[in-house]
């Protein structure tokens, strides 16, 4: 069993049954690498979850600090409410503070995975002054200083080498490199001439992972950051790197994640995800939103949303939230609730055409029917907002809602029904 996809009995039970998964079944897709349990043994209050083949789609809420707002107690009200709302798993993507106080504090109050992307940090600390500073051991303790903090899943721009940034180079896209790992990782090797350390010195990354028992997320350097870039011969090339990474890291049972993209338009969705599958051998596919358009500023959870349902209902995985703020500032705490439920309704609507979770909206479906209200803001993603909408503007017809007031067409409808099926 890959040893990055952590700690796995005697939690694998409880698994099994919360995924509703056949427990051979599932012990065969972990073997595989098809299923994988980010679980970090010093990550104390975990309840570790697992992300792939034949289980609910899952979702990630990014958190952290920038250099422009560093407010600790914002960040760990983000994490208590991304996991509140429904979020499988957070990422600590601090830049700005005490970063790794800040990494510590986000693993002890997570009761899910955390994952974080240790090139920020070691590009970025006061030990190396700035990316071009740092050299491949700054980098690699890093790494060792994440796993140590309980960290269960690293996002590695491995795929980031020679060879695809010389394709990068060779090929015009409207907005270049979007990833700031990518985008690190490349000034850094065009600064000093040397090959990316993740990527050459990868049997050390696996050996980390598999001593420490974090999982990698293959992060997706060369991502396309706007639609005309969509599925461009860099973002393949280095997809097609990853795939052979996702093979060692098997080999060397370590349990990785592959990253992807980013914007994507509509009718690409599928092949980026059929792609993903075959190159990579079934690794889960942890997707980036996808956007599906580049004009929704402002409203960007919608946006990643519909690609999120889309990637996920054609077998991607893991889907990383998109908040409001998307492209325009660091997220705040309504925009980390709002991002994680739009991300929450993609994987769900996901699920149901994957044939899960049904009996959730059958609930729901039967409560409305009842005009029972509290059944179904219970059963809302999200009941504070359900409630706070019906009560804004109240029907003098309590029963109802004031959409229809008085003329409610379930009400109307519902006694002549049961007349008829009484008959
Ligand atoms: S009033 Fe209209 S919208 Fe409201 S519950 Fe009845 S049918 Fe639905």
């Amino acid at each position: 069993m890959p040893k990055g996809s952590g700690r796995i009995p005697p939690e694998i039970k409880g698994l099994t049954e919360s995924e509703d998964v056949r427990p051979d079944r599932f012990m065969r897709l972990l073997r595989a690498g098809r299923i994988v349990i980010p679980a970090n043994p010093r990550h104390k209050s975990l309840r570790p979850c697992a992300i792939g083949e034949g289980t609910r789609v899952k979702i990630n809420a990014n958190i952290g600090t920038s250099r422009d707002y560093i407010d600790v107690k914002e960040e760990l009200q983000k994490v208590k409410v991304a996991v509140q709302y429904g979020a499988d798993a957070v990422m600590d993507l601090s830049t700005g503070g005490n970063v790794r106080d800040i990494r510590k504090k986000v693993v002890r109050a997570s009761t899910v995975p955390v994952g974080t992307v240790p090139i920020y940090e070691a590009a970025c600390s006061a030990a190396t002054q700035g990316p071009m500073r740092m050299d491949s051991d700054d980098l690699f303790r890093t790494i060792e200083a994440h796993a140590k903090d309980g960290v269960d899943f690293m996002t590695v721009h491995c795929g980031v080498n020679r060879q695809t940034v010389a394709s990068l180079k060779k090929h015009k896209r409207v907005t270049g490199v979007v990833s700031r790992g990518g985008a690190l990782l490349i000034a850094w090797m065009h600064e000093t001439g040397l090959e990316n350390p993740l990527y050459e010195d990868y049997d050390h990354l696996l050996d980390l992972a598999k001593d420490y028992g974090f999982a990698l997320s293959l992060g997706d350097g060369l991502r396309p950051g706007s639609i005309a870039d969509a599925t461009d011969v860099p973002q393949l090339q280095e997809l097609v790197v990853l795939g052979r990474l996702v093979e060692r890291a098997r080999k060397a049972r370590v349990g990785v994640i592959v990253e992807g993209p980013g914007h994507v338009p509509l009718n690409q969705i599928e092949a980026n995800v059929r792609i993903e599958k075959a190159v990579c051998r079934g690794a889960p596919f942890y997707v980036l939103g996808p956007l599906v358009s580049d004009i929704g500023a402002g409203y960007d959870h919608i946006t990643g949303a519909i690609g999120g349902a889309l990637a996920a209902y054609f077998g991607a995985d893991f889907l990383c939230y998109v908040t409001p703020s998307e492209h325009l500032s660091l997220p705040t705490v309504e925009d980390v609730r709002q991002g994680v439920v739009a991300s929450r309704i993609a994987a769900h609507a996901a699920d149901i055409a994957r044939g899960r979770g049904l009996a959730w909206d059958l609930e729901m479906s039967t409560a409305r029917k009842r005009l029972d209200w509290d059944r179904m803001y219970a059963l809302c993603v999200d009941p504070q907002r359900a409630e706070e909408v019906r009560r804004k503007r109240g029907s003098r017809s309590p029963d109802v809602c004031s959409m229809c007031g008085d003329l409610c067409a379930m009400k109307m409808v519902d006694k002549i029904l049961r007349d008829s099926q009484s008959r």
